[in-house]
């Protein structure tokens, strides 16, 4: 089954299939699901050429939220002409983004520009911040923003209903193509366990025909898909509430997030190289930091 949208690999890091955007034509050019971080604009532009588009085309951006990884090109697109959608959580940080580059430079150190590339500020005049559930209309397609924290208080999901398609940034899991598998990005500051569940069970009710995180590429297996995020949230609040009364340290964290992951690798057939790859797109070592933040400041 072919889908009505085209997955472009930014090959992020040399990375095959880590991250993506997601390219639909319309009426009047082309919109984009996720711009990529800053340090993928090339391959961003490679991609929109192979299929006939120059950047210019790019009318709109829907993004997700704005983690580097997701938004880091926004600026470089709005450049471009382009309209970026963003959550009202977000939005500031798209405008003025010194304080969210701050952030990301005391976790990322001295590889932030490696990673991330040029984070550029978006003009204020291209910023459009619908409400929850507000339609955003573009050429002849319309698509529904859902306001779905769990990954980060500025995210949205974006519901495609007249093809049953459902954008899910992180908060659909990180998935990879290949064995059965999904992660959870639990990162800081945000990571919040209740707040994910109910936005799982907002997105559950939608008649999603096609589930497709930004890590990486569409899933019509939509049952599956919701039964096992539950599974990983059941999961790693049992672990959570097993391990936390010993007062582990970041460093302990890690490694008890390491042996939790190796477990799922052994039961879903996850190799080295896909391993690998699901570090790239999603580092564990990350989610050690935001889950001691979540129950140190929600469930203690
Ligand atoms: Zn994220």
């Amino acid at each position: 089954m072919s889908t009505p949208f085209v997955t472009l690999d930014l090959h992020f890091l040399g990375t095959p299939r880590a991250i993506a955007a997601y390219l639909i034509p319309h009426r009047e050019g082309v919109l984009l699901v996720e711009s990529g971080p800053g340090s993928t604009t090339e391959a961003l532009r490679r991609g929109l050429e192979a299929h006939g588009y120059a950047l210019e085309k790019v009318t709109d951006v829907l993004l997700t939220h704005i983690h580097l990884d997701h938004a880091g090109a926004a600026g470089f697109l709005a450049r471009h002409g382009a309209r970026i959608h963003v959550h009202p959580r977000g939005a500031p940080h798209m405008a003025a983004p010194e304080r969210l580059l701050a952030s990301a430079r005391r976790i990322y150190g001295d590889q932030m520009d490696r990673l991330w590339g040029e984070f550029l500020p978006v003009p204020e005049a291209q910023l459009h911040v619908p409400q929850d559930e507000e339609p955003i209309r573009i050429g002849e397609h319309t698509f529904v923003p859902l306001d779905t924290p769990g990954h980060a208080r500025h995210h949205f999901a974006y519901f495609w209903p007249e093809q049953g398609v459902l954008f899910t940034g992180d908060v659909g899991g990180v998935r990879l193509p290949g064995v059965r598998h999904m992660r959870l990005p639990m990162p800081p500051p945000e990571f919040h366990l209740e707040q994910w569940r109910a936005s799982l069970q907002r997105l559950r009710a939608l008649p999603a025909r096609w589930v497709v995180p930004t890590h990486f590429g569409p899933f019509d297996d939509v049952a599956w898909h919701w039964n096992r995020l539950e599974a990983l949230l059941d999961d790693i609040e049992a672990l959570l509430t097993r391990v936390m009364p010993q007062e582990p340290d970041e460093p302990t964290m890690r490694r008890l997030l390491d042996q939790w992951v190796a477990g799922w690798n052994q039961r879903d057939g996850v190799d080295q190289a896909l391993h690998q790859a699901y570090e790239a797109a999603n580092p564990t070592w990350m989610s050690a930091a935001g889950v001691l933040r979540y129950w140190h400041k929600f469930r203690t």
